[in-house]
């Protein structure tokens, strides 16, 4: 039996062991694949941000919950294609997964028509499978300068998605990401270039110890969904 309050509650435990009471970690709860009730359920033990990741998903389901969602934050983790763009700004609190100059462009022009600045995070790209989106490691910090051009979009943050590996493998990646964070937050004059979002349900402690300050969890609350839908 799955309970969703004391998994949430695990979780918020095992931070507060690994930051001592220090520095916040925020928890997206990821609701991808999972339904209205397990949402509202999240919601019921104080969940401040959900991600989901297939538009076609999540817009029928925002619509369903309608003013439960009022006050909270809206990830878009998934990959995005710029045909999507319109929908993302319209929907969306912060775009995780921004990771080519075209999508930055095509948010930008949504978000000006709408009058609003969409908050972004660049998707880093730590391994070599082909299949991986996101920035490669040595272009972010070119990319990240080219983005602070763009009137209607800012970029949060960096997130990143590593690779299925063992834990020792995942702390390397962490630790290069943060790295390149802080590099990043010091070259620049990166105003409100503040959120590292990385680890998920079977990384987050590691990924919180190399000073991520946004997991993305799903399994670990709702339980297994099909791999299938990963
Ligand atoms: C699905 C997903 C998650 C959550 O994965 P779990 O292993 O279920 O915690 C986190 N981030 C992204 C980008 C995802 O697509």
């Amino acid at each position: 039996m799955r309970n969703i309050y004391e998994n949430i509650e695990f979780i918020k435990n095992n931070i507060n062991l690994i930051k001592n009471g220090s520095a916040a970690v925020d928890i997206v709860v990821v609701t991808k694949t999972f339904p209205c009730q397990d949402i509202l359920e999240a919601l019921k033990c104080g969940i401040k941000h959900i991600g989901e990741s297939r538009m076609q998903e999540a817009l029928p389901k925002f619509q369903q919950l309608g003013l439960s969602l009022s006050g909270i934050n809206k990830h878009f983790i998934g990959h995005l294609q710029s045909n999507k763009a319109k929908k993302a700004v319209e929907n969306f609190d912060l775009i995780q997964s921004l990771d080519s100059i075209k999508l930055a462009y095509d948010l930008n022009r949504h978000a000006k028509i709408i009058g609003k600045t969409q908050n972004c995070l660049i998707e880093v790209k730590v391994s070599q499978e082909i299949t991986k989106t996101g920035v490669g490691l040595s272009n972010v910090k070119k990319f990240y300068k080219q983005c602070q051009m763009i009137p209607n979009i800012l970029i949060k943050g960096l997130m990143v998605i590593t690779p299925h590996c063992n834990f020792e493998d995942s702390r390397f990646y962490f630790k290069l990401v943060y790295n390149l964070f802080k590099d990043i937050k010091e070259s620049f004059d990166a105003v409100g270039f503040d959120i590292l979002s990385m680890g998920m349900s079977e990384d987050y402690k590691i990924a919180i110890e190399e000073g991520s300050n946004m997991i993305r969890i799903g399994s670990a609350i709702f339980g297994d969904r099909d791999r299938e839908n990963k």
